[in-house]
């Protein structure tokens, strides 16, 4: 029925309009009041009256606006007349007349319906007290006595088009859907649409109070402020474009020309904040140029809520049609241009923009009144905030797994450079050797391992003889060099599994695991002799060094520093004995060597 009503409507375009009289084939069933009525501009209230021959009268496409049916310049009152035929009444059935009920889509700018002759209501109201509501959808009960003994019903609507609206504001019984059934079955086709406006406007809210949240929590985050602004923008715009500010109390105390030009200032406004949006998401830095654009939609919206009365809005809506398609199209090139080139927000709003764009062409086509379409732009904005929401929840994702990879990368540097640090903790920066804390280490696993194998170690201390006499002769820095060189030659000697360490000064320690003191001893003549035996040259001068070590064993039950200790007290017995040689723990010294080795 809804086809071959939209059908006629194409043909009616094309061929004479044929008057048909409206049949119901039961009255639990709806029928679309689409098609041909009778129409007379003019005003007079027998017109109202069933009996009243409307045969020489015009005939009009329902719904659509009368400037394109030969009305162009017909402003104040029209009427608009239909017969409609319900079966079972000339039979004696008249009981369930009284569930029916009719619906009529937006009439601009006012108008009164007449059942049967009865006035049942209307939507504005008439000069001289003027208010016109231009898209209020209504239903009406039908009064049974409307009805006559032959099933007839006469549908009579007086309508007044507002006569300074400018040329592009509609007119008539020029949209939505015109129907007769049962008022419950009519209410339910209205309220349903409207519930799913409805939770539309609270998801946009919910999304918008969100991102501005956000917002709040990171101020680096603007295009969450973008973001949250078109939301509850886009918010209160579905709302004004819903019934429910005819019946929701406090919306509906607002004047109506108050709703109309927040509608249309929001709307003129949207472009801007869509593309400022688009810049942050794409983070592209807006050109002089665009500034210009965004301010020209800025213009517009201040005109519209501040320019007093309707001709402003009705006078500029199409001048701001043709300044918004060339940014639509621009944007739309722009989104698909990063997406070629692997932006990934551009990616997933692509889909968004090209059912946005689709969706706002086919409702400047509506309002042009070039074609009859329900509006799209609720479901347009809705595709373009849930494609933004993905890209910006992939952004989200996107960071955190930037952030994550990066604190993961810190962290391994962090714990490098702390093992740096410890092992810098256990070496001495002149002759890159253990330290005293480095060699403690190495001692307590030493002494655990000794534990666990019973087998013991030596510690030996070894303290350079007369060093104090080498730095006065040939300097601090000569002294130096020296100590680098002798560290190398010492730890040259040693097996992998022993261990050197600077004790401190001019004295070294060393640790000789699974080595009884006589293995001990020999080493520590190896290395006295070798030392014994080289000479350094260092700038000018040839130093000759030697060395005394004391030598001690460890066994089980001793800690580290008993260990030192003896073989301390050993080094200081070789001392004693004249130095340059090597004592033993509980010994004499075992050799000393005849006379230091002189320095030159
Ligand atoms: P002894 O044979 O009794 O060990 O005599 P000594 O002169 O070697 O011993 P003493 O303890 O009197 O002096 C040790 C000297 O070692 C004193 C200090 O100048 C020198 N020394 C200690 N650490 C360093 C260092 O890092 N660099 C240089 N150049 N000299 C150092
Ligand atoms: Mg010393
Ligand atoms: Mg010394």
């Amino acid at each position: 029925m809804r086809l071959l009503a939209l059908l006629l409507l194409c043909l009616g375009s094309v061929l004479p309009v044929q008057a048909v009289e409206f049949e119901l084939e039961s009255v639990d069933q709806v029928v679309y009041l689409h098609g041909a009525w009778r129409f007379r501009a003019g005003d007079d209230p027998s017109w109202a009256d069933p009996s009243y021959n409307h045969g020489p009268w015009d005939n009009i496409l329902v719904p659509r606006d009368w400037r394109r049916q030969g009305h162009e310049d017909l402003t104040g009152f029209a009427w608009y007349r239909a017969e409609l035929h319900i079966p079972g009444v000339a039979e004696g059935r008249r009981d369930s007349l009284h569930r029916l009920g009719i619906s009529l889509g937006k009439i601009h700018s006012a108008y009164e319906l007449y059942l049967g002759g009865i006035m049942v209501g209307g939507v504005g109201s008439f000069p001289p007290n003027a208010e016109p509501i231009s898209d209020r959808e209504r239903t009406y009960s039908i009064p049974p006595e409307a009805v006559d003994d032959s099933g007839k019903l006469l549908v009579a609507v007086r309508v007044w088009r507002h006569p300074t609206l400018g040329n592009s504001s509609t007119s008539g019984m020029f949209q939505g859907n015109y129907a007769v059934g049962p008022t419950f079955e009519l209410m339910k086709r209205i309220w349903f649409k409207e519930a799913v406006a409805l939770m539309l406007v609270i998801s946009y809210l919910g999304f918008g109070a969100y991102h501005l949240y956000l917002f709040a929590r990171n101020r680096k985050l603007p295009e969450f402020l973008w973001f949250g602004i078109v939301a509850c923008m886009v918010a209160v715009y579905t709302l004004e474009m819903s019934q429910w500010k005819h019946v929701v109390g406090w919306l509906n105390a607002i004047p109506y020309l108050v709703h109309k030009k927040f509608e249309y200032g929001i709307i003129y406004l949207m472009p801007a904040l869509g593309l400022e949006l688009l810049c942050c998401l794409l983070r592209i830095k807006p050109s002089q140029w665009a500034r210009a654009y965004q301010s020209g939609f800025a213009l517009f919206s201040l005109l519209a809520l501040l320019v007093p009365g309707y001709d402003i809005l009705t006078n500029t809506l199409f001048l701001w049609q043709l300044y918004v398609i060339p940014g639509l199209f621009a944007t739309l090139v722009l989104v698909v241009w990063y997406a070629a080139r692997g932006n990934a927000e551009a990616r997933t709003m692509t889909v968004g923009w090209a059912v946005f764009m689709f969706c706002a062409l086919n409702d400047i086509v509506v309002a042009q009144g070039a074609v009859q379409h329900p509006r799209l732009l609720s479901i347009g904005f809705a595709a373009i905030l849930v494609s933004m929401a993905i890209s910006l929840a992939n952004r989200f994702t996107r960071m955190y797994s930037q952030l994550d990879g990066e604190f993961r990368r810190r962290t391994r540097e962090l714990e490098q450079t702390n093992e740096k640090l410890a092992e810098a903790a256990r070496m001495d920066t002149l002759t890159g050797l253990l330290n005293r804390r480095g060699f403690a280490e190495k001692v307590d696993e030493e002494i655990a391992r000794a534990g666990r194998s019973g087998r013991g170690f030596v510690v030996m201390m070894a303290d350079i003889d007369c060093f104090k006499a080498c730095n006065d002769q040939h300097g601090h820095a000569a002294g130096d060099f020296a100590l680098q060189r002798v560290a190398e030659l010492l730890s040259g000697q040693l097996r992998d599994v022993d261990t050197i360490a600077r004790w401190g000064g001019e004295e070294f320690i060393f640790l000789l695991p699974e080595t009884d003191l006589q293995g001990g001893a020999t080493l520590a003549e190896e290395l006295r002799t070798t030392l014994e035996c080289t000479l350094f040259h260092y700038e000018n001068s040839v130093l000759s060094l030697s060395i005394t070590i004391g030598a001690a064993a460890y066994s089980s039950g001793m800690c580290l520093e008993d260990c030192v200790a003896r073989a301390d007290a050993a080094l200081y017995a070789g001392k004693q004995a004249g130095r340059n040689c090597v004592v033993l723990d509980g010994d004499d010294a075992m050799e000393v060597a005849g006379g230091l080795p002189s320095t030159a």
